[in-house]
């Protein structure tokens, strides 16, 4: 969203980013390897769970009738017929008054008892047990259908199945689930001064950091990372390797975008075919991003500082993974919380600090990790957080409220 003045913000950039992002085809995956993918329709129990009324300790099934009057001075005393383990058919099992039937965390209620008094309040002696409380009717007892009903939703469209989900459809006897295909995403780097990690790193030059950032970064959200490598300054040669990436949905660069002499990213993209979409965002760290599409291919040439790199991939290429990958929740969690310490800031960009937050006085504060420089990769390490300024703000002073919101929060 340009305004008068060509100035593409924050909001405006995400939106049309994620307007671009569609939603990838979909697959069938076995449970077991489904965990991280995205569910892409909702799942539909056709079981209950728990199957059966079954005991949530190890005691006794009884008439809760039997043990009104039961106490530590006047214990009842039952018989015990029976007893039922976890995995017995207990629908052979009948409860008579004045009768217990022992029985174990996860095996069955069997007919005619309505309570489970647990073991720790009975003695049992020569086929007799004695009950020094009473209990309530149900006491003990988990329903069919307690955790899932038969016929209810039990994971919605686009939730991520993490490992409570991939418990859940487990539980109700799926093998294999629909879900939306991981995202290819080419990573290129770019800069006459990168020497990858097996390169000598000859006078003058730096090691490619931001690759492996991203590398990471890709498979943390799910989608998959094909590595195209390091192309030199070169208008040519980072054209070449931008078609080198139209195989994949997403062609991610770091470095080139800005304004100097040696900066091609730009050129080349509209050389291989893309059109511009957005360059140049109205924040800090990640000012000249640039944007593009080609069909469906989506193309983020984010700037070359390290922090900067990291910073508008989460900003901007996560959300647009997890968009294709069909997930309902993309945003990471944002709290509010005061301000430890005065940061600086002129009013028109809006800014990212790399922060950490803490509780005192049973409150969330938040301090910045120091030097902000988009060059300082350490800071990002350091940080748990991000403070998150509006455009409008200028310098913030301390024991302000401001926005935080939680980097570390791996899944989303
Ligand atoms: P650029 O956006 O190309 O002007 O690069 C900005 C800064 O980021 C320069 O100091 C580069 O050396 C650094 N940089 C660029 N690409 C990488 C990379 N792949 N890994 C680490 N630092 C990089
Ligand atoms: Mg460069």
């Amino acid at each position: 969203m340009k305004d008068k003045s060509n100035k593409t913000y924050f909001e405006g950039a995400l939106s049309k980013i994620l307007r671009h992002a569609e939603k990838t085809g979909t697959e069938k995956v076995s449970v077991v390897e489904s965990c991280g993918r995205f569910l892409s329709s909702d799942i539909i129990a056709d079981i209950n769970i728990p199957l059966f009324d079954n005991s949530a300790m190890d005691g006794y099934a009884v008439k809760h009738d039997d043990l009104k009057n039961a106490s530590r001075d006047f214990p009842v005393k039952l018989i015990v017929i029976d007893e039922i383990k976890a995995g017995d058919d207990f629908s052979k099992f009948k409860l008579k008054a004045g009768c217990a039937i022992r029985i174990m965390t996860g095996a069955g209620i069997p007919s005619g008892a309505d309570s489970v008094i647990q073991v720790e309040d009975t003695f049992e002696s020569e086929g007799n047990v004695f009950v020094s409380r009473s209990v309530s009717r149900h006491e003990n007892v988990r329903f069919a259908g307690e955790d899932i009903q038969s016929g209810k939703k039990v994971l919605p469209m686009g939730c991520r199945i993490g490992s409570a989900e991939l418990g859940l459809l487990v539980s109700i006897g799926l093998r294999n689930v629909e879900v939306h295909r991981r995202p290819l995403v080419k990573i290129l780097s770019t800069g006459d001064e990168i020497a990858d990690m097996e390169d000598a790193l000859k006078p003058g030059m730096i090691r490619n950091s931001n690759a492996y950032t991203l590398m990471s970064e890709v498979s943390k959200y799910g989608a998959v990372h094909d590595y195209l490598g390091i192309a030199r300054d070169n208008r040519d040669e980072i054209r070449n390797k931008i078609i080198d990436g139209l195989t994949g949905d997403i062609i991610i660069t770091s470095g080139g975008v800005s304004m100097g002499e040696y900066d091609f990213v730009r050129e080349a993209l509209v050389e291989a075919g893309f059109s511009i979409i957005i360059e140049n965002i109205m924040m800090k760290p990640g000012k000249p991003l640039v944007f593009g599409v080609k069909k469906n291919i989506l193309f983020f040439g984010l700037p070359g500082n390290p922090v900067s790199t990291m910073i508008s991939f989460l900003e901007f290429v996560r959300p647009a993974i997890l968009k294709m990958m069909g997930a309902f929740r993309i945003n990471k969690p944002v709290m509010k919380a005061v301000l430890a310490d005065p940061v600086p800031k002129k009013p028109g960009r809006r800014h990212f600090i790399r922060a950490v937050f803490f509780i005192k006085n049973g409150a969330l504060h938040v301090t910045t990790t120091g030097p902000q420089g988009s060059g300082i990769l350490k800071s990002m390490s350091d940080a748990n957080c991000l403070i998150i300024l509006p455009e409008e703000a200028g310098d913030i002073e301390e024991g302000s409220e401001v926005d935080i919101q939680l980097i570390k929060h791996e899944e989303i």
